[in-house]
């Protein structure tokens, strides 16, 4: 096998991948193993090392043969650091030394990312973004999370801490978020606030309810697939949904004009007729007629095969700086 491989660690509450790929980012092969985290980090890591060095000797690859290893993690972190700060998903994980970790025990140079901005590069190199020089990438799962690629390149601001899409105000003194923040983008149409709310607000005689079996079991999801089967009250939510959407859209055009805008997660599940065509709509109707002439706003493409592409992005972006 050749010298210059790359591997990407995706690390999840849940799952961690590991996979690797030649040096344009091409995957070779992966492996998907639960995290399945234990009462102590070191412990923890330890599995880590055990299950990349077992999955690299599957593979009958030596570290030498590695060019750079990129892990996308759910963040606060620091990527100059590489410290993972905590994670909501990895409970007793504070100030962890990733990239440290990685550079002792295997000798390979390490980047440590956040996993939306992994996956902003990854969809950027494979996915929706292809070909653009600068895209905004915005996924709605259990929070809200942004990437800004401007001029070729993953933007990071000052302290890392561009593309915190999810905490742009959409109300003044709105909804308190998570982040202590009100107003946020992610306290009206993240995934929890939004599962939260309909769980709150949703009729008994909906058919998001009956979907869903009871009140306490609707996820948004329940509510995507009512609107698809053209439930007044799901409807109205979706429309909900669109508009906060569009007005944090409406602010990213103005500040950054950028070619495309993907969406994930809960935008994909929606589709196009329930979200893609009205949040159009509302920005057109927002914005100026000549920015509106250069903007896309489409879906985003990785769907499962983002895990296997964002820490390999990770890693070429890193190699990307380093040439
Ligand atoms: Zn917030």
């Amino acid at each position: 096998m050749s010298s210059n491989l790359l591997l990407g660690i995706d690390l999840g509450g849940t799952k961690t991948l590991l996979a690797l790929a030649d040096e344009q980012g091409t995957p070779i092969a992966s492996k998907r193993f639960p995290t399945t985290l234990s009462d102590s980090v070191t412990k923890d890591l330890a599995k880590l090392k055990t299950e990349t060095a077992g999955f690299l000797s599957e593979q009958a690859v030596e570290t030498s043969q590695l060019l750079q290893i990129g892990i996308s993690a759910p963040g606060p972190l620091d990527p100059d650091t590489g410290v993972l700060f905590s994670a909501p998903n990895l409970p007793g994980w504070r100030d962890v030394p990733l990239q440290s970790f990685f550079e002792e025990n295997f000798s390979v140079a390490t980047r440590l990312e956040n996993d939306a901005n992994a996956a902003a590069l990854a969809e950027w190199q494979f996915g929706a973004g292809r070909g653009t020089r600068s895209m905004v990438y915005l996924t709605m799962s259990t929070g809200i999370g942004g990437g800004l690629i401007l001029n070729g390149k993953l933007f990071r601001g000052e302290a890392c801490s561009a593309g915190e899409l999810g905490h742009v105000p959409v109300e003044w003194d709105g909804e308190a978020c998570n982040c202590g923040q009100r107003g946020c983008l992610e306290a009206y149409i993240g995934g929890a606030a939004w599962q939260k709310r309909l769980r709150r607000v949703t009729p008994s005689d909906s058919q998001v309810t009956r979907l869903a079996g009871s009140s306490d079991r609707i996820q948004p999801e329940h509510a995507v697939q009512a609107a698809r089967e053209g439930d007044v009250f799901a409807l109205a939510e979706m429309d909900r949904f669109n508009r906060y959407l569009s007005r944090a859209i409406v602010g990213l055009v103005f500040s950054l004009a950028p070619e495309r805008i993907v969406l994930g997660t809960i935008a994909v599940a929606a589709g196009e007729a329930l979200c893609f065509e009205p949040v159009r709509k509302l920005v057109a109707e927002r914005i100026w007629p000549s920015t509106q002439e250069h903007l896309q706003i489409i879906p985003a493409a990785l769907g499962q095969e983002l895990a296997q592409r964002a820490g390999v992005c990770v890693a070429l972006d890193a190699l990307q700086d380093r040439l």
